[in-house]
């Protein structure tokens, strides 16, 4: 009896088994019988970059790549995969820039539709009291940035690195120095054009389609693929004056940095990082800054102390000049930094905002590009950061950084409590941002293994500490995770991706849902 169940149920499965097979064998037909401008990718190289990000420690090739020509291609490959319903286990991942951690932007088996050959229609700038500019999901912000400033204007908000898409940064926040007075770029964006999981094409915005609007921004990718988004845009200045000062009491910086984005009219940029050891203040990897006095720089002593560096930018238009530098001066005589320690420059504003790219080009060179990067990113609420700090920066990251350790504050009212980001509860919170490189086949301080082990150290310390933590770029591996990383919002969450992606096909690498099968 026993026997010919086990026989009857191997029989099934066996069947099962060569019918989805069959399926997967007959995909690739199926997908490149669809009637799309662009086309589909099956070689071994394009699966293999698509594979690829820049965390670089996960590697799952998709089946297929999709090159859209236009957003109809995207909403063609998905309603056929919708259609194909559960059995088909194909899911689908729009890939941006490929700038992820950890896979987010893997579909292992599945379908990646490369964002970036999404180019039309073209890029329009309107001019106008509420100046905007109308963009492809697959576009990136260093385009943007250098075909808006033909019109004297640009986007208000930023990342540090402009070599991301939109798509990927608003699925994310997209997170700079401007922040704290402009809020996230998901913050700055008036409308988007939706491909949801059922392969429809949706515009939306505050005021159509609203739900939808809200849960794309930090979404995750698990709501829609974005194929068009229209961005804030503000008179652009020319140049912008760059200053970093240092502090050794970790309580002035904080309450500077704190004083600074409560103000109206102070700097257009705030941020700051955490300096381990005295060769990250030159050496910095993600810096471009060039002190006017490098001399003098160069000449500071810390005395092996970790210090905070404050790092602020006002912009200017040429006519402004003679102004500016007085208002620096000002804003700057109510800080208490080490008065040894201003270092100024000043730059064109394409340089300061593409700064990250410079020291890109540099270590490409070097081939320490393309290596591992177990990156961590937190949002810490403010009455906790100085407890965080005193065990993170005087008992975790003791001796080096392995790479930047960026720290400083955003205003919560800056942010839309609708969208699907999460954050902490305070109005003000931190953003600490450990920037981690691993040196290949280091067993090391600088290898992979310790770099990991320290990030699993801060994490376990907040988790244990109750610190009300948030993970920015969040990365879990199990849906019990998810649930505590959501908190309250993830009902909310859970719904939407019932009403938008019912079948669980989109942005698989995130770990959130799986395709139910
Ligand atoms: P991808 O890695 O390609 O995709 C990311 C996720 O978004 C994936 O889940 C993908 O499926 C989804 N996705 C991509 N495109 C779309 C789309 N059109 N529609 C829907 N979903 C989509 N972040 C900040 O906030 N501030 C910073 O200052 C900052 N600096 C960075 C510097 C560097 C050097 C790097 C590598 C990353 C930085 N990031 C920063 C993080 C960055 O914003 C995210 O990693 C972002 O997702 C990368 O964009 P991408 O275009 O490469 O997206």
């Amino acid at each position: 009896m026993f026997l010919r169940g086990f026989t009857i149920l191997f029989l099934s499965c066996t069947s099962i088994i060569i019918h989805l097979n069959f399926c997967l064998s007959t995909i690739p037909f199926s997908l490149n019988s669809l009637p799309l401008a662009g086309n589909f990718s099956f070689d071994e190289v394009t699966l293999s970059h698509a594979a690829r990000d820049f965390g670089n420690r996960y590697q799952y090739n998709p089946m297929a790549v999709l090159h859209p020509e236009s957003a109809s291609d995207i909403a063609a490959t998905i309603k056929h995969i919708w259609l194909m319903g559960p059995r088909s286990q194909l899911t689908v991942a729009a890939r941006g820039h490929g700038h992820s951690l950890q896979g987010q932007a893997q579909a292992h088996g599945g379908v990646v539709i490369n964002m970036e050959s999404l180019k039309v229609p073209e890029m329009q700038v309107h001019v106008g009291n509420t100046p905007y500019v109308s963009v492809s999901g697959g576009e990136l912000w260093i385009n943007i940035l250098h075909e808006t400033l033909k019109y004297g204007l640009a986007p208000r908000s930023w990342t540090d690195y402009l070599h991301l898409t939109v798509g990927g940064t608003l699925s994310n926040a997209g997170v700079s120095g401007q922040a704290f007075r402009h809020g996230p770029q998901i913050s700055n964006v008036h409308q988007l054009e939706i491909v949801t999981g059922t392969g429809d094409m949706v515009k939306c915005s505050k005021e159509q389609n609203e739900d939808l609007f809200h849960s794309v921004l930090g979404g995750l990718g698990q709501f829609g693929i974005i194929t068009r988004a229209t961005i804030l845009l503000e008179p652009a200045p020319d140049m912008v004056k760059w200053t970093r000062v240092l502090y050794s009491d970790f309580t002035a910086f904080t309450r500077d940095q704190e004083q600074l984005i409560s103000e109206e009219k102070s700097f257009d940029y705030i941020e700051g990082f955490v300096i381990i050891n005295r060769t990250g203040l030159l050496n910095n990897w993600r810096s471009s800054f060039k002190p006017q006095d490098p001399v003098q720089a160069s000449q500071f002593n810390s005395d092996g102390k970790t210090l905070y560096c404050l790092e602020l930018a006002k912009y200017f238009t040429l006519e402004e000049i003679n102004v500016v530098n007085q208002e620096v001066e000002k804003h700057l005589s109510h800080l208490n930094f080490i008065p040894s320690t201003l270092f100024l420059t000043e730059v064109t504003y394409i340089d300061f905002l593409d700064r990250v790219h410079v020291s890109e080009v540099k270590l490409r060179s070097k081939g320490l590009w393309n290596i591992q990067h177990p990156w961590l990113n937190l949002f810490i609420p403010k009455s906790n950061i100085h407890h965080f700090a005193q065990v993170v920066f005087g008992n975790i990251l003791t001796e080096t950084s392995n790479g930047p350790v960026l720290i400083y504050p955003l205003n919560k009212s800056m942010w839309d409590n609708k969208t699907s980001v999460v954050i902490p509860e305070e109005d003000i919170f931190y953003l600490v941002a450990f920037l981690a490189s691993a040196v290949p086949s280091s067993n090391g301080t600088d290898g992979l293994e310790h770099i990991i082990s320290q990030n699993k150290r801060i994490l376990e310390y907040c988790q244990r500490a109750n610190l009300g933590v948030k993970q920015y770029l969040p990365h879990y591996m199990s849906q019990e995770e998810w649930r505590a990383h959501f908190g309250p919002q993830w009902e909310a969450f859970v719904q939407r991706k019932c009403v938008y992606d019912p079948l669980a096909i989109l942005a698989p690498g995130q770990r959130i849902f799986q395709k139910s099968i």
